[in-house]
């Protein structure tokens, strides 16, 4: 008898243990979708998102909208070197000239490298700036918001995961005065494609995101997304079939926001650039 009611015991502590975890899951993605229907983020929360399932080729240098002096800082944030991004945007690609015209927001971006994706690439300044202008691309076509490397810097990144990566990027470059402060890392810790402060308000300093290298394009997909965290968008339920870069699902896919975010997005331009 003794022995029955055991055995009843452990069945039921197996039982509650297995439910437990869906029963969490569930939760979160209710919340998540809550959360972004009512577009009530009320304190800075970190998001990641998780790498691309396969590589995407790159498809040749990204159109500069315009001609910018960028300098490189060192680890201290002394200016190492100055150089000059030559414009490359020609009357031929009347799409983006066009989005370029009606650009009516200018925000400035600082884009650093830590130590294993300078090591990686040694033409990692024009690199990093060519994701940043491919990464603006969506957000001039639809938001009018041009986004301009001014700052290239050398990083040491510290962090045992992706968010203290993160961390890590807001100590190191906190202070500059750059709209967005962007980390590109092949850090071996860095477990996700890409991570950001998802902010309530204007954060008051610079905003901050880190994205591992994907190659070129995939890199320009996540860091779309991440600063599309920084203007306080949140994510789209996936699973959902809502088709934004905010969706998991489509995140490497579509370069666009479903009309919801789209409207958060024009509502939060006012939190960057002058
Ligand atoms: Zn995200
Ligand atoms: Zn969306």
């Amino acid at each position: 008898m003794n022995l029955k009611k055991s055995k009843i015991a452990a069945v039921t502590l197996a039982l509650s243990l297995s439910v437990a975890p869906a029963f969490s899951i569930a939760k979160d993605k209710a919340m998540e979708t809550d959360h972004h229907h009512d577009h009530t983020v009320t304190s800075t929360y970190v998001d990641s998102l998780p790498k691309a399932k396969e590589f995407a080729p790159d498809k040749g240098p990204a159109v500069v909208e315009k001609s910018t002096n960028v300098v490189e800082l060192d680890e201290n944030g002394k200016v190492k070197a100055s150089m000059n991004t030559e414009k490359t945007l020609s009357s031929k690609n009347t799409n983006k000239a066009q989005a370029k015209a009606a650009a009516t927001k200018t925000v400035t971006v600082l884009a650093v490298a830590d130590e294993e994706y300078r090591a990686a690439y040694s033409d990692w300044q024009t690199r990093v700036q060519q994701i940043v202008e491919k990464a603006d691309d969506a957000f001039t076509r639809d938001h009018g918001i041009d986004f301009q490397v001014q700052a290239v810097a050398n990083w040491s990144s510290q962090g045992g995961n992706s968010s203290q990566i993160l961390s890590d990027l807001s100590r190191d470059w906190s202070g500059y005065n750059y709209d967005f402060v962007v980390g590109f890392t092949r850090d071996a810790n860095f477990e996700a494609g890409g991570i950001a402060y998802v902010y309530p308000s204007a954060p008051g300093g610079s905003a901050f995101s880190v994205n591992l290298d994907q190659g070129v394009t995939n890199t320009a997909k996540a860091a779309q997304h991440e600063f599309s965290h920084n203007y306080g968008l949140s994510h789209d339920a996936q699973g959902s079939g809502i088709r934004c870069v905010m969706n998991y699902d489509y995140s490497y896919s579509v370069d666009y926001w479903h009309p919801g975010h789209n409207t958060q997005i024009q509502n939060n331009k006012s939190w960057y650039g002058n």
